[in-house]
């Protein structure tokens, strides 16, 4: 079975990369996913070198001149780029025999939205409140996907683990109104210019779908009562009718060709492109319990087609955001059904808080995930978790 630990170039920083590799190697893991390109966090780093540690939006390489120089929007740098440690981390891979990927954040990211707000996604109300989050729809975003892609590749990496490149959960800092997980997608979708466009072109009532979600959403505002239930189509055709659910799932066409763009720039690189279906933290981040449906029977809900992506997409990285070992035994078999039997299948586990309490309890989470036909196991991540945590690994992958 394979095997990577996430790692942030904060962590190399901190520990020296020859440092940071020894432990990696004492973990059993074949391989490390460094962030190569990251978003804004403030972060508990338990061993770090602080203990709490702010990163940016931006890339930890100097962007190659000729992917970004004809382009709207490039990539803020991150300071210490310039020092190139990402191949620091390769040359000292390749010494060790162990494997590389390039964990990019693609269409999460403030500096840039906060800089460009049309690229960001635009509510039915017409709000652009979410500068994080860049539209798959907008062609300068799809640009700068395909060109970030390219960039991380040309590192040295053997993939290109994809993060963030689908729609993103509706979020928001503070809510005093009571919303049910209904009224939270329907105000999560984006209405930009460009989604309904492309909702248009696949024969979708745009208008109308836009103007029932500002209905509902803004009935709940003013006081009606919120949805119950969790979302499904069917409950969602009944509370917002049929345009509104036939606009959602047709935002799944410009994840599916973005995705496709992006995995060729990849191939074309000499490297090959894991995608990651953020679904399953976007259900288990919080807690690790997971509310009942399956992650990969809610993907669709960030415009994220398995199907569709499991003929042109090589490899998938999913989250077992989730304490049950049996839990994760079902979202992956329900990944493998729905990607079909030939990429790759990545399980990515944390290994402490608040998903696992013991050795045992990862080691059982990561068979569960081999029985049901993930084909590694990944651990998220270095600089989170505590030494204790990161010691169970050993075991889980013997
Ligand atoms: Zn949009």
């Amino acid at each position: 079975m394979d095997s990577a630990l996430y790692v942030f170039v904060e962590d190399l920083r901190a520990e020296g990369v020859r440092g940071l590799l020894d432990r990696a190697s004492t973990y059993g893991v074949r391989g490390v996913a460094v962030a190569a390109a990251y978003h804004q966090a403030r972060d508990v780093t338990p061993h770090g070198a602080t203990r709490l540690t702010l990163r940016g939006d931006g890339v930890h390489f100097p962007p190659p001149e000729d992917l970004f120089g004809g382009l709207r929007l490039a990539p803020p740098v991150q300071p210490g780029a310039e020092d190139r440690p990402v191949e620091e981390l390769r040359a000292a891979c390749a010494e060790r025999g162990m494997r590389l990927h390039g964990w990019t954040v693609f269409l999460r990211n403030a500096a840039i939205g906060l800089a460009c707000p049309d690229v960001t996604v635009e509510n039915c109300f017409g709000d652009r409140g979410a500068p994080a989050d860049l539209c798959p729809a907008h062609p300068d975003v799809r640009a700068y996907a395909v060109a970030l892609a390219r960039a991380v590749a040309r590192q040295g990496v053997d993939t290109v683990v994809a993060e963030a490149l689908h729609f993103a959960p509706f979020g928001y800092e503070r809510c005093s109104v009571p919303l049910g997980p209904m009224d939270a997608f329907l105000f999560g979708l984006c209405f930009c210019p460009h989604c309904m466009s492309r909702a248009a072109d696949l024969g979708v009532n745009a208008e109308t779908a836009r103007q029932e979600c500002a209905r509902i959403v803004g009935g709940v505002l003013d006081g009606d009562p919120p949805a119950e239930g969790e979302v499904t189509r069917a409950a969602l055709t009944a509370y917002a009718g049929p345009e509104a659910v036939a606009y959602a799932r047709a935002r799944s066409e410009s994840v599916t060709s973005l995705v496709g763009e992006v995995a060729a720039a990849v191939t074309a690189e000499g490297a090959r492109l894991t995608f990651t279906d953020a679904t399953g933290a976007a259900k288990g981040y919080a807690h690790g319990l997971p509310s009942a449906g399956l992650a990969a029977h809610d993907s669709w809900q960030l415009g994220i087609d398995l199907v569709a992506l499991g003929d042109i997409v090589p490899s998938f990285a999913v989250l077992g955001y989730a304490r049950d070992p049996a839990r994760i035994a079902d979202d992956v078999a329900a990944y493998r059904r729905s990607i079909g039997k030939n990429p790759e299948l990545r399980v990515v586990l944390r290994p402490g808080a608040p998903d696992t309490d013991s050795a045992d309890r990862l080691a059982a989470k990561v068979r569960a995930a081999r029985t049901a036909g993930a084909g590694a196991a990944d651990f998220h991540a270095y600089g989170l978790a505590s030494f204790d945590a990161l010691a169970r690994i050993t075991g889980a992958l013997a």
